[in-house]
């Protein structure tokens, strides 16, 4: 309705472990977190003005289903503009973003901003059709062909749980994330750009290697084997992340934090060796995270190339995170996505 004021939140997500397995069709292990990006204003007709706190420069332009998304600035108008088309709004709002998330770090906020703005575009559809739209607006924005990690994440969140998620058939299951464990992140200070960095081309090494010895997920070391060169190395991360996940998934369930952390820093070295997507900084951050006391393990988390690391940890292992790289922080798992009308 013209005029109605609305408030809507889309939290941001880590993942514990399991990346660069979503778009396999492999598994992951991720949480929606109390970092995310909210936005309030009022419904208007036919046109949209959004601010945002974290970036210079409000987006404005006029609903029209064959808008040229190309041409929209700043850039960060044109996951709105996506989401706008996607959701085939007529409706649109006057609104400002606030945000806890850091941009380009992994922490998904690309789609808390997808999923946010279809909430304020009124999106009435159920969840899985939320996320799939914020999944589809990505690549039109961006030309990002991302798996469908993050959108999951950030609309069935659930508060103390952590998820895992089967890319097999997009099938969630909870897992009561511990008490008396911290999820610590650490911001590497590299800010990753995903759409110009090697994110497709690692997406098409994994569906060519799928091509020659079936899914990922499901592949033994002995299929793996049978690929050459760099196509092994990636397909050896996404079948042993895959197994890393299973067996992070049933520790948790055991509240067996030391076999969680020691997958986390074996998912790691993967990521870092077979998968080429860490940076040296990231590498050191994880390093010296595992030398701390009260810290089971850690990774680069996200799709890599900068962004930042999680530990898992005993409950005040590291109280002030942020003294150890300028910007980190201690999260809780959280519910997913939200809207309210007002
Ligand atoms: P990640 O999703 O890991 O944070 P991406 O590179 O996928 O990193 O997405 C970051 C981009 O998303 C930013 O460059 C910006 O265009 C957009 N974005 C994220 N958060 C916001 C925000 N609060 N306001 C405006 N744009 C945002
Ligand atoms: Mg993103």
């Amino acid at each position: 309705m013209n005029g109605q004021a609305f408030t809507v939140h889309a939290p941001g997500r880590v993942n514990l472990i399991g990346d660069h397995t979503d778009y396999a069709g492999g598994l992951a292990l991720p949480c929606a977190i109390d970092l995310g990006i909210s936005i309030s204003g009022t419904h208007e007709q036919g046109r949209v003005e959004l601010s945002s706190d974290a970036l210079a420069d409000t987006v404005t332009f006029d609903l029209d289903p064959a808008v040229n998304i190309a041409l929209i600035e700043p850039q960060w108008g044109r996951y709105v503009a996506a989401v706008a088309v996607e959701v085939n709004a007529a409706q649109g709002f006057t609104a400002s973003a606030t945000s806890t998330l850091p941009t380009g770090a992994g922490l998904s906020s690309s789609a808390a901003l997808e999923i946010a703005v279809a909430l304020s575009f009124g999106f009435s559809g159920s969840p899985m059709e939320l996320a799939l739209l914020g999944q589809r607006a990505e690549l039109r924005a961006v030309g990002v062909p991302c798996g469908l990690l993050d959108q999951l994440s950030i609309v069935f969140g659930r508060a103390e749980n952590a998820m895992v998620i089967d890319f097999a058939d997009n099938a969630i299951e909870y897992v009561a994330f511990p008490n008396d464990l911290d999820i610590v992140i650490l911001h590497s200070g590299q800010e990753r750009q995903l759409a110009d960095s090697e994110y497709a081309e690692r997406r098409a090494s994994c569906e060519l290697a799928a091509k020659q010895i079936g899914p990922l997920a499901q592949a033994s070391l002995t299929d793996v084997a049978t690929l050459e060169g760099d196509l092994q190395r990636r397909a050896r991360h996404v079948a042993t992340e895959c197994e890393r996940v299973r067996n992070a998934a049933t520790a948790l369930r055991n509240n067996d934090p030391i076999t969680v952390g020691d997958l986390m820093t074996q998912s790691h070295a993967s990521l870092r060796d077979d998968f080429n997507v860490s940076t040296s900084v990231l590498d050191e951050l994880v390093e010296r995270l595992n030398t701390l006391s009260g810290v089971y393990g850690a990774r680069l988390t996200g799709a890599g190339f900068g962004g930042c690391v999680v530990a898992l940890c005993e409950r005040g292992a590291i109280n002030e995170p942020a003294a150890l790289t300028g910007r980190g922080w201690i999260v809780r798992p959280s519910d997913g996505a939200r809207q309210r009308a007002i």
